[in-house]
């Protein structure tokens, strides 16, 4: 991780808001849309109330792949340079978080996300100069009921055609439970879940279709696949430049002195998390009730603490003051201590539906959101 002091916009958190279209199941229920997009500015309306975000991608406005040259792709340049990042999607059970990410159980689709990030980054590497060696590692992990579940952990079930290249990186196989360490300079570091080493696009789908193959789903009243668990993909990125520093006058020094080129390498690591967060509903919306309620609460706690970090993060008179950021309120906030706030870069995606039935899950969405800013 990268430490600089550089203050400044790149501190903030991005918010945007992703509303999706209609869905079959709202038409045929007769739902009225209820959301307006402005036209020119980042603004969202839905009834009396109008909110200003980041970026605002309506179901009609913009083509989706500009979510990601806009929020994603700096993040994915920041990587490059060292900086940690994090994308975060929020909202309520079927307002299109999954989509937005691309983490979802069926085929991997090109437009979500993730996809998109990994394209992207392979074209970057492609693209380096010769000089510079990348190493990647993927991790995918999911938080329910505050405990940290291996979602590459491939005793679980297996995908047939996960990469081998992991020997030896696999720490105990889904039998410890994962936990969250802090080192003393501060990274954030998981122990006893799997970490694979990629070298292609390929092994790198084949962990996101692995995982999403893995992640706990649950039924609800809202939406069978409905998921009160925060999925996690981690992309840390290794990178080692060898620079020949020295210009031939200082280099002829060198040789004459030391018979040998002075070569110096610089090294970088820095990690992007691509977030998938627990739906936001009330408990009491998804007919929560016995074992069901009990990890609405847990979920809850992680949503609450995040809202809470992030708008700490957000006051920056708050932060100059030095205030605390309760990063140890969940293990979520835990998890992405590193890489929200300080240099790191963060993104979140507030999705939501049009659709007038979901107005109030809607409005309590735009507010969670509007504290990000
Ligand atoms: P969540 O993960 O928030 O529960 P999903 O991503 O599963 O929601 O989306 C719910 C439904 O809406 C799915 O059927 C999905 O295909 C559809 N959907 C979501 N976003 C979009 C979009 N931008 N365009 C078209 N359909 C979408
Ligand atoms: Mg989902």
């Amino acid at each position: 991780m990268k430490v600089d002091n550089g203050d400044g916009e790149d501190c903030c958190v991005k918010v945007a808001v992703h509303v999706r279209p209609l869905v079959e199941d709202e038409k045929l229920q007769g739902c009225k849309d209820c959301i307006t997009v402005a036209p020119r500015k980042p603004q969202v309306q839905i009834g009396n109330h109008s909110f200003t975000f980041d970026y605002v991608y309506g179901s009609t406005a913009a083509p989706s792949s500009s979510i990601f040259e806009d929020c994603v792709a700096p993040l994915v340049d920041g990587l490059f340079q060292g900086y940690n990042g994090t994308v975060l999607a929020y909202g309520q059970t079927g307002s299109g978080k999954t989509y937005t990410m691309g983490t979802g159980n069926k085929d991997i689709s090109q437009s979500g996300l993730i996809p998109q990030v990994m394209n992207f980054l392979f074209k970057n590497i492609e693209n380096s100069n010769e000089k510079s060696e990348f190493k990647m590692r993927i991790s995918f992990i999911e938080i329910l009921k505050e405990e940290v579940r291996d979602l590459l952990d491939t005793t679980l079930s297996r995908k047939p055609d996960l990469p081998n290249g992991n020997a030896g990186k696999i720490s105990v196989m889904g039998k410890s439970p994962v936990q969250i360490r802090e080192s003393s300079n501060g990274v954030i570091t998981l122990t006893g879940s799997t970490e694979i080493d990629v070298q292609t696009k390929k092994e790198m789908v084949a962990c996101l279709e692995q995982g999403s193959y893995n992640r706990a789903t649950g039924s609800t009243n809202m939406n069978n696949q409905s998921s009160r668990s925060h999925a996690i993909f981690t992309i840390t990125l290794e990178q080692t430049c060898k620079l020949n520093q020295a210009s031939d006058n200082e280099m002829r020094l060198i040789r004459t002195n030391e018979n040998e080129d002075m070569i110096v390498e610089d090294y970088l690591c820095a990690k992007l998390h691509l977030v998938d967060l627990a739906g936001s509903e009330r408990a009491k919306r998804t007919g929560s009730d016995g074992l069901r309620f009990k990890e609405g609460v847990h979920i809850n706690r992680g949503l609450l603490a995040l809202g809470n970090v992030i708008s700490a993060l957000g006051d920056e008179k708050k932060r100059k003051e030095g205030q605390h950021v309760p990063y140890r309120d969940s293990k979520l906030t835990r998890l992405l201590q590193d890489s929200l706030g300080g240099n790191s870069k963060t993104v979140m995606i507030a999705c939501i539906s049009p659709a007038d039935i979901n107005v109030e899950e809607t409005l309590n969405t735009l507010k969670y959101a509007n504290r990000a800013r």
